[in-house]
């Protein structure tokens, strides 16, 4: 069974790992490069580099990053007055640089990418949305428009969004093979990630958007629980931005696109369908691989 994901950072990467752990599901994960960003000069992908991590088995505990990682490079830094907010661990800091050099020499991101997760030992193919510049950015009250790690890492997501943007969208072409890998999928599940900070930067991408919307098979799994995102504000941002509290303005975030979507059993009982989008409930908490997979498997039972 081929599946295709769209994937943000930590709750993309948790059902990953699940879709990877089952024996007869062949995955493709295209992954966000809105967070996309420039760190001591070197191009930092994020979302990326949480997914690869992740499927490797070698995340940090918060689930981005890596584990038992050290920070002597950056403690280093602060030596020279630098800003070391955004903190990259040594490990890290190996794949950033390889990543810049290749970038450098001319090679696109979802070649680094594929070599990336092959040295990593990830069987399953890991592709970013684009190759081109995709930029998410944020308007915030105060200082208007912000880059994306502005708002989330050096201002720790505390600015109410009043409106965001996915900077280059409109030139942004497909990475090489995202389109035939929708169009060949038995299922696109879109993952429990942050639908306006992580999904809607890929689906900017109008050939991307358009090849899922012609899918007959589209399901995705709600990053809330109780109406509250599990980490991150994903809650806030939908809810500034004029979608429903809870799952409807989950539903209301992919409008047009499911026709499934996944969500915590405690928040099931109610209704059984929203503007025509079926609700199954399920255990959607994932952070352990085991629960990631039973998820993965009733996804696919579907
Ligand atoms: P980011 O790029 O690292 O912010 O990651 P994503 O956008 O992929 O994921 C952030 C979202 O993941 C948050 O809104 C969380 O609610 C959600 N999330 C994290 N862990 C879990 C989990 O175990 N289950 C579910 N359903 N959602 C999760
Ligand atoms: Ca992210």
């Amino acid at each position: 069974m081929k599946v295709v994901e769209l994937s943000g950072g930590v709750g993309g990467a948790r059902l990953a790992r699940g879709l990877a752990r089952l024996d007869h599901v062949e995955l493709t994960v295209v992954v966000n490069v809105g967070d996309d960003d420039e760190v001591h000069g070197l191009h930092v992908s994020p979302d990326l580099d949480t997914v690869v991590y992740t499927l490797a088995g070698v995340e940090g505990q918060q689930g981005w990053g890596r584990a038992a990682d050290t920070f002597e490079v950056n403690s280093e830094m602060e030596r020279f007055g630098v800003d070391t907010t955004f903190q990259l661990g040594d490990r890290d800091l190996a794949l950033n640089i390889y990543r810049t050099n290749r970038l450098r020499a001319g090679d696109p991101l979802s070649t680094v990418t594929d070599d990336v997760t092959s040295a990593f030992g990830v069987s399953a193919n890991v592709i970013p949305s684009t190759d081109d510049r995709l930029a998410t950015e944020i308007r915030v009250a105060e200082d208007g428009w912000i880059s994306f790690q502005e708002y989330f890492v050096i201002r720790s997501h505390r600015d109410r969004v009043e409106e965001v943007r996915y900077a280059g969208a409109a030139d942004s072409a497909p990475a090489p093979g995202v389109i035939d890998a929708i169009e060949d999928a038995d299922l696109v599940v879109i993952g429990p990630s942050n639908p306006p900070l992580s999904i809607w930067p890929i689906l900017a991408i109008s050939q991307i958007s358009k090849t899922v919307s012609q899918h007959p098979n589209v399901a995705a799994i709600s990053p809330l629980v109780r109406s509250k995102a599990l980490k991150g504000p994903a809650d806030r941002v939908m809810a500034s931005l004029g979608l429903s509290t809870g799952n409807r303005g989950v539903v209301e975030a992919y409008d047009g696109l499911i026709k499934k979507l996944l969500i915590h059993d405690s928040d099931g009982d109610s209704t059984e369908a929203i503007d025509g989008v079926e609700l199954i409930s399920a255990e959607t908490l994932i952070t352990q691989p085991l629960a990631a997979e039973a998820l993965a498997q009733r996804l696919v039972d579907l």
